[in-house]
């Protein structure tokens, strides 16, 4: 006899922590359970560790040299109790929450997204590829010290467990582990780094504070999601009814009960203060604005939200008069559902917002756009509340004129101006290439974004080429081509011989070839060059230099300065060069990072897709304005870089009319942008930052060292 699937995994965990669920005032809401999809097909099996297709749990302690072990979900006995009892003793329970607590993050970003979590891949430079992360390592029990980091090294969360120092707080042992405010924090860096890994740069007094912020905002949006604890809050409060109260004391009980980072909360209970901004550097405490702005935006969409169901109830503020429990679960229902919402408009704006040095102001501008986007008609108001929360924090964004949500979009300049029309054609000729077709299995749709990268790679750094008038093969002809060499070339994995891709595409564009004006000889001697090169990137340019020398072929130059405009790089140095520009034989190196496709459904049937493109190029900076300035125009000795300095853009193209929507851009010769980034790096110590290059290695270790 066969059974239907469950439609759920389902895991008890603490609400929490182990703390406050002892706590008199919050045990009645100290345990919750998370609901997670039962093995869908694409995400594989849940094995013990617990281990899936996103995550691999390891529970190795280095400190006592103990290997404990691994949880078994599908044991008949847990899947009968939605498993194990929430314990501090049973390290089996440790496995099983930082395993629901990850997976429900985890979720919860790909639904605002539209699409699957990839972790930040490794760099192999021998081969000039990336390689697959497949699993994100989560150690349980990885330090004896009261802390809990990110390992962008090692691609792994690590936590730390500690002798309580204030043994009134019930325990001896404090786990960073069972605390569902951390575990929420540190998935939300590595989810972070996946999508923009130049974020984990300093490069600005925003950029380490924004990681921290957005960490953190998940963190405590997602107790928001927690229906019993926001209900008994609500229920407690309900006599003394007073709307700004209501939700923010249980923001300050959510993190005072906690060992997570009390310090990205410490506004949210202030009054606004505009003037903080421009004084306070250190990444938390700038980082706390952030987060207080942010939870200002949720309270005042959540009183919106509720301002009808008050009136209705006739409830008097501090009338003493307990709320009626059906209008306590309206609230309730209410405020889970901002909060769900407004992580969510946090979350779609990650993909609005450029490859690098984010700030502040442009979060917002990234917040409004793509939410305009999903959801053009604001009826509710919810941008505006946005806009204003942020005002009152003084987050600002630099280029705009107003604060209006209409002014705060990003400019379209690309589809306002005529002159750009022509370029833009361009993209038809990418996007033919590339492979747009859904894919289900994490494992295909990173195969697929890499080759989709190499392929647009290709095409940004190869100039425009266009055949002349009496050559025998049409310029269509000639583009199809290139789109098949860009596609054997960029295949990373063959070792070169007859049978490998770009030999075989030699083979089969012989005629072609030959008709475009390489002599029998010259493709043989061609051929053998190609094989000579290392890489792909070596194979590549030596066909391609080999074609461009062709007297059949010009090149068109117009489209590709357009491109280095629209984009904020540079592909020639042009008669301005800059020799700080990363590059080879003085050509700049141009880094296609990521190309995704996201698919997000809007309230009214929407249905927006969306292919993001980023690209990025970097420079050399220097500490001393003098050596830059040499190094620059060429006259200085070539020194080691002090840091490095990047620029570049996300495009973002509307794949329903295949044309570019957005080009945030970050300018490589942006002068003053550069000369803050120096600023920020040699400011003194006691403004929260030292610049050290051994520390970038792990900068979220020291961020969240006590
Ligand atoms: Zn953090």
């Amino acid at each position: 006899m066969s059974y239907n699937p469950p439609a759920a995994r389902r895991l008890r965990v603490y609400a929490f922590d182990p703390q406050a669920a002892l706590n008199l005032g919050s045990a009645k809401f100290g345990h919750a359970t998370v609901s997670l999809p039962w093995n869908d097909p694409a995400d594989g099996e849940v094995l013990p560790g617990p281990i899936n297709d996103y995550v691999e749990i390891i529970d190795a302690d280095p400190s006592s040299q103990a290997f404990y072990e691994p949880v078994n979900l599908n044991a008949i006995e847990l899947l009968a109790q939605d498993g194990l009892t929430p314990s501090e003793g049973d390290p089996r329970f440790h496995q099983q929450m930082v395993f629901a607590v990850a997976m429900k993050t985890i979720k919860l970003f790909e639904r605002a997204l539209g699409r699957k979590i990839i972790w930040a891949p490794n760099w192999d430079d021998q081969n000039k590829t990336y390689r697959p992360t497949h699993k994100l390592r989560i150690y349980p029990h990885a330090l004896r010290e009261a802390n809990a980091y990110y390992s962008r090294a090692r691609k792994a969360l690590l936590f730390g467990y500690f002798k309580a120092v204030d043994r009134r707080a019930g325990a001896d042992w404090i786990f960073t582990a069972l605390s569902h405010d951390i575990i929420v924090h540190e998935t939300t860096h590595a989810i972070l780094d996946g999508l923009h890994p130049r974020y984990a740069e300093a490069t600005h007094v925003d950029s380490l504070a924004f990681h921290e912020a957005f960490a953190d905002i998940a963190a405590l949006l997602s107790h928001f999601q927690l229906y019993e604890a926001v209900y008994e809050h609500i229920d407690r409060q309900g006599g003394s009814l007073d709307q700004t109260g209501l939700l923010t004391g249980l923001a300050s009980q959510f993190s005072s009960g906690t060992t997570g980072h009390p310090s990205l909360r410490e506004f949210i209970e202030k009054e606004p203060d505009a003037s903080l901004l421009a004084t306070t550097t250190e990444s938390h405490s700038r980082g706390a604005i952030l987060v207080a702005a942010v939870f200002d935006a949720f309270l005042s969409i959540y009183k919106a939200r509720t301002a009808d169901l008050l009136r209705l109830a006739a409830v008097q503020p501090g009338s003493g008069r307990s709320l009626h429990p059906d209008l306590t679960a309206r609230l309730t229902s209410e405020a889970t559902k901002c909060a769900d919402h407004v992580l969510r408009m946090c979350i779609r704006a990650l993909d609005y917002l450029p490859p690098m040095d984010v700030r502040f102001g442009e979060f917002l501008r990234a917040v409004i756009t793509a939410d305009t986007d999903l959801i053009p008609d604001d009826r509710l108001n919810y941008r505006l509340a946005f806009v204003e929360a942020f005002r009152r924090r003084g987050i600002f964004a630099d280029q705009c004129l107003s604060m209006s949500p209409d002014s705060l979009l990003w400019e379209r300049p690309l589809v306002e101006d005529p002159k750009a029309a022509d370029f833009l054609d361009t993209s038809d000729v990418l996007l033919s290439e590339l492979n747009l077709t859904p894919e289900f299995s994490r494992e295909r749709i990173w195969q697929t974004a890499e080759s989709n990268r190499k392929k647009v790679w290709y095409w940004l750094v190869q100039p425009e080429m266009k055949v002349a008038e009496d050559c025998k093969i049409s310029q269509a002809d000639f583009n199809d081509m290139l789109a098949k060499a860009r596609l054997a070339f960029s295949d990373v994995a063959s070792a070169p011989g007859p049978d490998s891709p770009w030999e075989r595409f030699v083979t089969d564009y012989t005629f072609m070839l030959i008709n475009l004006g390489i002599s029998v000889d010259h493709l043989n001697d061609l051929t053998k060059a190609i094989r000579a090169g290392e890489t792909h990137f070596d194979r590549w340019e030596t066909f391609f230099n080999a074609i461009m020398a062709l007297p059949t072929i010009n090149d068109g130059k117009k489209t590709d300065e357009a491109w280095a405009t629209a984009l904020g790089i540079r592909f020639q140095q042009g008669r301005r060069p800059l020799h700080t520009i990363n590059g080879r034989d003085g050509i700049p190196s141009v880094e296609v990072h990521s190309v995704r496709t996201t698919r997000r459904a809007g309230p009214d049937g929407q249905d927006i897709r969306q292919l993001v493109i980023e690209v990025a190029q970097k420079r050399r900076g220097y500490f001393d304005e003098a050596v830059q300035h040499a190094e620059d125009t060429g006259k200085g000795t070539g020194q080691r870089a002090d840091f490095w300095f990047r620029g570049g853009a996300t495009l973002v193209i509307d794949l329903r009319d295949c044309k570019p929507r957005y080009i945030i851009r970050k300018r490589i010769d942006d002068g003053t942008r550069l000369a803050e980034q120096r600023a920020f790096l040699t400011s003194p110590p006691d403004l929260g930052f030292t610049y050290d290059p051994g520390q970038m290695r792990e900068p979220f270790a020291m961020l969240h060292r006590s």
